[in-house]
């Protein structure tokens, strides 16, 4: 039977063929009811080869709340990567499934009293921070523990910024790390990220620039650091292409082979980029209305139960099953809550009530964010 998808140049230069088949193939022999989430295991194992190749002495570790089911956490975990963690919950569902505390990490700078009450019953290899609190708090939790200051850097460019929550300049960094020492415990490196979804390689530049400036004022403070973690922020394709991993990373080792000592210990906490290609969500329309000049899709997937970035202006493409007549729709997901709008003036062909939507390049910060909220069941993931 021919697929009824349309499916055109738009769609296979952001998903993988091989991805778009394989859902296709699964949809013609399942009977589970949409809303779901499709993960092709094949990107995720690509992606994990390619992330970290191209730098020396990296060592990578998979930022969980990008993704934490179980069945990908397990996946992840048989491809041998370590782990970044936030929260009592992560450390939970990892130590679960038999991860060992030597191979996660937390970069969050202002943790909970539960996720420290966990922490100080098994300690992880290297903590972040970024205030006196916090030195005080791994202080009482974790006495002794490796710490890495969190370095405010530049987010221009990433689609998805991070830097005004978190992170301080350098002459805080300075004195926490030298504060970090008094308290006990040992301060070992730096850390940053450069934003989410980052589509612009210099910020890499910027922000490896004023980690070594970091590594040359501590060396003169008589600190000799050793772990610098590059944190997170490498792109997928959504709608359009982005700079690929290779060019990201040969950039970032050139120039930490320029700037760092030989022996520097690298981190890399990739989440979006390990599972958000390997994603397609399947959908389906409920619903279709004329409300003014605008004509609305009403879909099973929203902002509240998968597609919460959205609102922060990360766009999708889709597949649609149906007509070839092409319309400009307002797309919405199922709630009752008029913030529940995807996105609007997407132009997709007119699908059947009932017609099936593939969400393309929604494996990351989709299902995570998810809420039952009006009573919408959180989307199953499913491997293929
Ligand atoms: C979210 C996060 C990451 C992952 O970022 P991506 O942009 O998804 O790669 C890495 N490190 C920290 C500290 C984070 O908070």
């Amino acid at each position: 039977m021919k697929s009824r998808f349309r499916i055109d140049k738009t769609h296979t230069e952001i998903a993988a063929k091989s991805t778009i088949k394989k859902a296709l193939a699964f949809l013609k022999t399942t009977d589970l009811e949409p809303p779901y989430l499709l993960i092709d295991t094949a990107i995720v194992k690509k992606k994990v080869r390619a992330i970290g190749k191209n730098i020396r002495k990296a060592k990578v570790f998979y930022a969980v709340k990008a993704n934490p089911d179980i069945e990908v956490l397990k996946l992840i975990d048989s491809l041998g990567l370590g782990f970044e963690i936030a929260s009592e919950g992560e450390l939970g569902i990892l130590l679960s499934i038999g991860v060992k505390p030597s191979r996660i990490i937390t970069s969050n700078p202002i943790k909970s009293f539960r996720f420290l009450r966990m922490l100080a019953e098994c300690n992880l290899p290297y903590y972040a921070f970024d205030s006196k609190d916090e030195v005080r708090k791994l202080r009482d939790y974790v006495p002794g523990c490796n710490v890495y200051v969190r370095l405010s850097v530049p987010n221009e460019g990433a689609e998805w910024p991070l830097s005004k929550k978190f992170a301080v300049e350098l002459d805080e960094a300075e004195e926490l790390l030298l504060y970090a020492k008094k308290k006990g415990l040992n301060p070992v490196g730096v850390t940053f990220h450069v934003g989410s979804q980052c589509t612009n390689i210099y910020n890499w530049n910027s922000a490896l620039d004023k980690a070594k400036i970091l590594w040359d004022m501590m060396e003169e403070r008589g600190i000799r650091l050793s772990v610098l973690n590059i944190g997170g922020g490498y792109p997928i394709r959504y709608t359009k292409s982005v700079v690929d991993i290779p060019s990201i990373d040969k950039n970032v080792n050139h120039l930490i082979y320029e700037k760092f000592p030989k022996n520097v210990k690298v981190f890399i906490e990739p989440g979006r980029a390990v599972v958000g290609d390997a994603g397609i969500f399947v959908s389906r329309v409920a619903g279709k209305a004329r409300r003014g000049d605008d004509e609305w899709l009403y879909i099973d997937v929203g902002v509240f139960n998968g597609l919460m970035e959205s609102v922060g202006g990360i766009k999708y493409r889709y597949i649609v099953e149906g007509s070839t007549m092409v319309k400009k729709w307002t797309l919405a997901g199922p709630s009752c809550d008029s913030f529940d709008v995807i996105d609007k003036d997407v132009l997709l062909p007119e699908p059947p009530i009932g017609g099936r939507i593939l969400i393309l390049s929604s494996g990351a910060y989709t299902i995570s964010y998810a809420s039952e909220f009006n009573g919408f069941s959180i989307p199953k993931t499913v491997l293929i």
